[in-house]
C-alpha cells in the first residue's frame, strides 16, 4: 500500500508512554493528570450509566443540554454575547475529531495552512490529508510568541486557514490582545479562516488572563474556537470537547462531524452537563496549576535542568545542555526515561522537519506527590 503519510511514524505520546510503561519511568511525557476528575462528575457519569435511555446515539451537534451550558459558560468567562448553541456550538469527540471536522471542512487540495511550530503533532498530517499545503512559521524562542511579520510574509492568495493554539503545547505561550489584534491585520485583505485551538484556556498563570478568539469580534467571525472537556475537567480519556464558529462555518463543521462520528457518547455529555453550570471547578483551575507549575519549578532548581517560563498550559519546556551537552533531544529523552526513570517528551516531535532546540518537554498536570518523586530521580544527574 502507497502510505498516504509516509513520513509520518506513530505519535510521539505513544511511543514515549510505551516506554514509560516498559521502564517503570514516572510518566511526565503524554499530557494527561495522574488524578481522576472531580467526584462530582464521576458521580453523575455513574448515575446516567445506570438512567434507562441514556444509552443510545445523542443528537448529531450534542445534547441540547449541554451545548446551552457550553453558550452560558462562554458568556460567563469571555463576555461575550453567548453563542447560539442551535447553530454555532458542536459538541465533538475531544478537541481531536474538532481539528479534523474543521480542517476536513475547509482544506481544498492545494490550499495553503499556516502553522506556527513548534505545533501539536497532529496539525500537519491532518492538513495534508485533505490535500492541503502546511506553510510553517516558527515561533521564537525563548517565548515563543508568533513574529507577525513572518506571518505576514507567509500569506499567499491560497492561505486558507491559520491554525492558533493559546495557551501553547509545548511552550505555554500565551497570546496576548496585541497577538489578536496584530492577527486581524494581517487577515483583514484576506479570506482566510482561523482555526483557534484554547484547548488550556483555563491554564494561564500569574495574573493574566486567556484572551479568546471568541472576544475578538472580526477573529471570531471568521474563527473555529475548540475547546477540550477533557483538560479542563481532568478527564482525557473521555474524548469530549467542541467546536464554536458562527452559523455557517458550523454548518460546513457538522456536515463533516456527522460522517467523522456523527455524534459523542450519550452518558458522558450528560454527566458533563450536570457539572458544567458550576463554574467554581474550572475558575480554580489557575490557580491549581500555577501550584503545580511553581512547585514542580522549585524542585527543578535542585537538578542541572534549565527551565524555560511557562505562562501556561500543563507543560513545561526545558534545557539539558548542562546533563548532556551534546545529546540530540530524542535520544536524551529515550535515555532519561531508560536510565533515570522519568519519561519526557523531546520537542523536535512538534516540528515537521524535527528541529532540535536541546528542550524537552515535562508535563506537570501530576500529583505534587508524583512531582517530587520524579524531581527526585532527576536531581543526580
Ligand atoms: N490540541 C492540543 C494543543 C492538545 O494538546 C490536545 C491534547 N493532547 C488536543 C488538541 C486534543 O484534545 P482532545 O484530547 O480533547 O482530543
Ligand atoms: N495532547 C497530549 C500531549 O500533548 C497528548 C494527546 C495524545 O496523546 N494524543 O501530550
Amino acid at each position: 500500500l502507497a502510505s498516504k503519510l509516509p513520513d509520518v511514524g506513530t505519535s510521539i505520546f505513544s511511543v514515549m508512554s510505551q516506554l514509560a510503561t516498559e521502564c517503570g519511568a514516572i510518566n511526565l511525557a503524554q499530557g494527561f493528570p495522574d488524578y481522576d476528575p472531580p467526584q462530582v462528575l464521576t458521580d453523575a457519569l455513574a448515575r446516567h450509566a445506570q438512567t434507562p435511555g441514556h444509552h443510545q446515539y445523542a443528537p448529531m451537534p450534542g445534547l441540547p443540554r449541554l451545548r446551552a451550558l457550553i453558550s452560558e459558560k462562554t458568556a460567563l468567562t469571555y463576555g461575550v454575547s453567548a453563542p447560539n448553541p442551535d447553530t454555532e456550538i458542536t459538541v465533538t469527540s475531544g478537541a481531536t475529531e474538532a481539528l479534523y471536522a474543521v480542517l476536513a471542512a475547509v482544506v481544498r487540495p492545494g490550499d495553503e495552512v499556516i502553522v506556527l511550530e513548534p505545533a501539536y503533532d497532529l496539525y500537519g498530517p491532518a492538513i495534508r490529508l485533505q490535500g492541503g499545503v502546511p506553510v510553517y512559521v516558527p515561533l521564537a524562542l525563548p517565548d515563543f510568541l508568533p513574529d507577525w511579520e513572518r506571518v505576514a510574509a507567509a500569506i499567499s492568495p491560497r492561505t486558507r486557514l491559520i491554525m492558533v493554539n493559546s495557551p501553547h503545547n509545548p511552550s505555554g505561550a500565551v497570546l496576548t490582545d496585541d497577538d489578536l489584534n496584530a492577527l486581524a491585520d494581517l487577515l483583514a485583505p484576506t479570506e482566510a479562516f482561523v482555526l483557534s485551538d484554547e484547548v488550556y484556556e483555563h491554564m494561564v498563570f500569574d495574573g493574566q488572563q486567556h484572551r479568546s478568539v471568541l472576544q475578538h469580534p472580526e477573529l471570531a467571525a471568521r474563527g473555529f474556537v475548540l475547546s477540550s472537556f477533557g483538560k479542563t475537567y481532568h478527564a482525557t480519556g473521555w474524548k469530549v470537547g467542541y467546536c464554536i464558529a458562527p452559523p455557517l462555518l458550523t454548518a460546513e463543521v457538522r456536515r463533516v462531524h456527522q460522517f467523522l462520528t456523527f455524534a459523542v457518547s450519550t452518558p458522558t455529555q450528560h454527566a458533563l452537563a450536570d457539572v458544567l453550570a458550576n463554574a467554581d471547578h474550572y475558575q480554580s483551575l489557575p490557580g491549581f496549576y500555577q501550584q503545580k507549575r511553581d512547585l514542580f519549578g522549585e524542585l527543578m532548581r535542585a537538578t542541572r535542568f534549565e527551565l524555560l517560563p511557562s505562562p501556561g498550559s500543563y507543560f513545561q519546556l526545558a534545557r539539558y545542555q548542562a546533563i548532556a551537552p551534546n545529546e540530540d533531544d530524542v535520544t536524551f529523552a529515550r535515555r532519561l526515561t531508560q536510565e533515570a526513570g522519568v519519561a519526557v517528551v523531546p520537542m523536535s516531535a512538534f516540528y515537521h522537519d524535527g528541529t532540535d532546540h536541546g528542550l524537552v518537554r515535562f508535563c506537570f498536570a501530576k500529583k505534587d506527590e508524583t512531582l517530587r518523586a520524579a524531581a527526585e530521580r532527576l536531581r543526580n544527574l
